[in-house]
């Protein structure tokens, strides 16, 4: 069986691993390899030799550093099959979906590709007599990303794209439930021209987390998966000094206003709720019709557009989603949907039990449909992460608003509606991160921003755009004077505090 290894210093490296996770093929259940899980001999040797390559990468000047950046995304460009397909493999996402995985990731690359403007920083002449200021935006040195399943080339690409382009070294902890595309990623980066010890992929679990998050030689902690654990994350590496943003989860909501293009409105729903089997944090798995009337029209295309939906195995192209990830995952959401109906909510389609002929053993769950589903219920309250759509009735835009405001968390919203007035009121004061007007996944482009509010972030900062520049360098500011020779005199010294007049 194949071992999937660390990559450490430029190399594929397993060393002398005591332990090992299975990573499965979710279309067959099957365990398909084993992934090494580090310890803490192997966190030191990753730190080691990130800290030995950064300082030589930092001194190369931004535009080469950019160059490397092109070239990475030519290289995963001429790869992308391949590397979608791998993903797939891993995660279960239909393949299609998984080069929309690499294409996001694709999108930060060629931002960072803008690392020498985007790197500069402020100059000011004669701030004062003779002084002139100026800040630099400095890498910070060793850096480090702990990743979730959902997204395995993105969320790397987030974050590694970034912070190397800026000068930094970069230590991945990609999720060990889909570890293989971590490892080529790291290799085509090499390929590039970024030199070993700079992009280092880091095999493991919570004991390796919890190494990165305490070595003193990690200056900043970028993680992404679910609030309890980003939460454990940002404590923990903010008491230890570090810098720290961590993304949580999302119940994301769809408010459909009676105005809204109904066939378009379902179109949108269907694709942000089942695609990638519900594993997206951006995922839209509650959707909030106003008034009985559109409750009653939407309810009734959902169930039959759900009638039309195709589940199929990860290489079926015509399937629209595959399996979720694990067994105990699938065991996870159908323990939601039964929690759902005892809460007092109608199911209206069940997608237990769906079964995919050769494929007995898969992950898979068929679409559910769940309606009168009231906030009081924990069904609701947190995050199923699967092909579940949960059906919340409003009686007006009032009402609509206060749901995701006043929800845990706060990733993504949308509404769907034709009324302009309604949507401004909507997008100003929803207490989400990202909104969407008749956008149903509003994941902003790269030169904006990703990040969400209340427990789906714990941190200042959002991933890339010029937040993520901003996360992964410091201002250093300098101000400084030149003074004519033989100005000074003796007993001239100054005792109050100098200012600028
Ligand atoms: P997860 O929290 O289980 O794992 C994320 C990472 O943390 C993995 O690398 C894992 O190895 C590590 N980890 C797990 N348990 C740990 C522990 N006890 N201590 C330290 N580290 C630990 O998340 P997941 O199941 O891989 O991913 C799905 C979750 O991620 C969902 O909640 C989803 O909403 C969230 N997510 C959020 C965003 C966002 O940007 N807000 C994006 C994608 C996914």
């Amino acid at each position: 069986m194949e071992t999937i290894p660390h990559f450490i210093g430029g190399r594929r490296f397993v060393g002398e691993a005591r332990a090992y996770g299975d990573v499965f093929n979710p279309n067959t259940g099957a365990v398909q390899s084993r992934v090494v899980l580090g310890e803490s001999k192997e966190v030191d040797e990753t730190i080691r030799s990130a800290v030995a390559a950064q300082p030589g990468w930092a001194a190369v000047n931004p535009q080469r550093r950019a160059r490397v950046m092109f070239d990475f995304k030519r290289l995963i460009e001429a790869n992308m099959k391949q590397l979608a397909e791998l993903l797939s493999s891993e995660h279960g996402k239909v393949v299609a979906d998984s080069k929309g995985d690499i294409q996001r990731g694709l999108d930060v690359i060629e931002f960072a590709c803008g690392v020498p403007h985007l790197q500069k920083g402020d100059f000011t002449e004669g701030a004062g007599p003779g002084i002139d200021v100026y800040s630099i935006r400095q890498p910070l040195g060793v850096v480090a990303g702990i990743t979730p399943f959902n997204f395995p080339a993105m969320i790397p690409l987030w974050m590694s794209a970034v912070a190397i382009a800026c000068g930094n070294a970069f230590v991945l902890k990609p999720s060990e439930k889909a570890p293989s595309v971590a490892i080529r990623l790291a290799e085509l980066m090499m390929e590039a021209g970024a030199p070993a010890g700079i992009l280092n992929v880091l095999q493991g679990n919570k004991t390796v987390v919890d190494g990165l998050l305490h070595h003193p030689d990690v200056k900043a902690i970028s993680f992404v998966g679910s609030s309890d654990i980003a939460q454990y994350v940002y404590a923990t590496a903010s008491a230890n000094g570090k810098r720290v943003q961590a993304m949580g989860g999302a119940k994301n909501h769809g408010i459909v206003m009676p105005d809204a293009d109904l066939d378009q409105t379902v179109n949108d729903i269907m694709g942000a709720a089942f695609g990638s089997a519900g594993e997206r944090c951006m995922a839209l798995p509650v959707v909030v019709p106003v008034g009985e009337k559109t409750a009653v029209a939407l309810r009734q295309k959902l169930v039959a557009a759900i009638g039309d939906m195709r589940v199929g195995i990860s290489t079926d192209s015509d399937a629209q989603y595959g399996p979720v990830i694990t067994q105990q995952h699938k065991a996870r959401i159908e323990q939601y949907i039964q929690m759902a109906v005892d809460e007092g909510s109608e199911l209206v389609i069940d997608g237990r039990g769906f079964s995919l002929q050769g494929y007995e053993k898969g992950f898979f769950l068929g679409p559910t449909l769940l309606d009168h589903v009231k906030p009081r219920m924990k069904s609701y309250q947190d995050e199923i992460f699967g092909p579940v759509l949960q059906i919340v009735r409003a009686e007006n835009l009032e009402e609509a608003i206060m749901l995701p405001s006043k929800h845990a968390l706060g990733n993504g919203v949308a509404i769907f509606t034709r009324d302009g007035e309604a949507a401004r009121t909507f997008a100003s004061s929803v207490e989400v991160g990202m909104v969407g007007v008749n956008v149903p996944i509003p994941v902003p482009v790269a030169y904006y921003s990703f990040g969400g509010w209340k427990r789906s972030a714990f941190g200042d900062t959002n991933q890339y755009g010029m937040d993520g520049i901003q996360f992964y360098t410091r201002t250093k500011t300098v101000t400084q004077r030149w003074p004519k020779r033989g100005a000074a005199s003796a007993g001239d010294a100054a005792f109050v505090m100098p200012t600028m007049s």
